[in-house]
């Protein structure tokens, strides 16, 4: 039997729900293969056109608060955090003190892969999107530099950062400039369990109602695009995240 402690993936989202509809197949695919999953989400989504029955924002934080830990239950995810940021306020927030607070849980946690959205901010062009791809990619390079918040613990060199992707758009929406993949995720064998994530966001429930029959047509596969590694080398296409890792 292998002495090797087991692969780490971490996942930085910005609301209760992203974890399920952009990364579920990948979290619930890692968990499968035995590597140590772990979500980030910065927000409580109180901002969500979708409110459920909640009487005020803070009642429907609370409310996406106990979702998304439910989701992450079902997605198999072995520790999940939410943060305290305001809800589509990302881009108003501090960068340098947003992106230590993640240099500091990477150099914590020592992922071997990181996840996240792509500058494109996703399906939704949601600046919240954007700026969490923006804060995880700077965290993941200034974790492993000395020079950067010293302070904040040993270096941690990650081995792979990638963006979620698309390979379509909704329609009538206004299309996002998404990032050409370099893996493409089969996650049929976890699509049940990816629906089942979707449906223990509550409140999100006519959001997926609306889209249901288009998510179902597409949700057998999830695309990612590998933004940086440790080595030179060429993009080439893949079929999983930990390839040789
Ligand atoms: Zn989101």
């Amino acid at each position: 039997m292998s002495e090797k402690s087991p692969l780490k993936l971490l996942c930085v989202t910005a609301h209760p729900d992203d974890e399920c509809f952009a990364f579920g197949g990948a979290l619930m695919l890692a968990a499968e293969a035995g590597v140590e999953t772990s979500v980030i989400c910065f927000t409580d989504g109180q901002a969500a056109t979708n409110r459920g029955v909640a009487a005020s924002g803070a009642e429907l934080g609370r409310m996406r608060r106990e979702e998304f830990a439910a989701s992450c239950k079902i997605l198999d995810v072995a520790h999940h955090e939410l943060l305290d940021y305001q809800d589509a306020q990302l881009e108003f927030a501090n960068f340098s003190e947003t992106a230590a607070l993640l240099v500091q849980r990477i150099r914590t946690y020592k992922p071997d892969v990181v996840l996240t959205f792509g500058g494109d901010g996703a399906m939704n062009t949601h600046a919240d999107h954007t700026m969490v791809s923006c804060f995880t990619n700077a965290a993941f390079h200034w974790a492993a530099s000395p020079k950067r918040f010293p302070g904040l613990g040993p270096t941690h060199t990650a081995r792979r950062l990638f963006y979620n992707t698309t390979n379509f758009f909704f329609p009538g929406r206004p299309a996002p400039l998404p990032a050409p993949w370099t893996v493409t995720l089969d996650v049929t064998s976890v699509q049940h369990r990816k629906f089942e994530a979707f449906r223990a966001h509550t409140s999100q429930l006519p959001l997926m109602e609306k889209f249901q029959s288009f998510f179902e047509k597409r949700a057998g596969q999830e695309f990612y695009t590998l933004v940086s590694t440790p080595e030179p080398q060429a993009a080439i296409q893949q079929t999983d995240l930990f390839v040789g890792l």
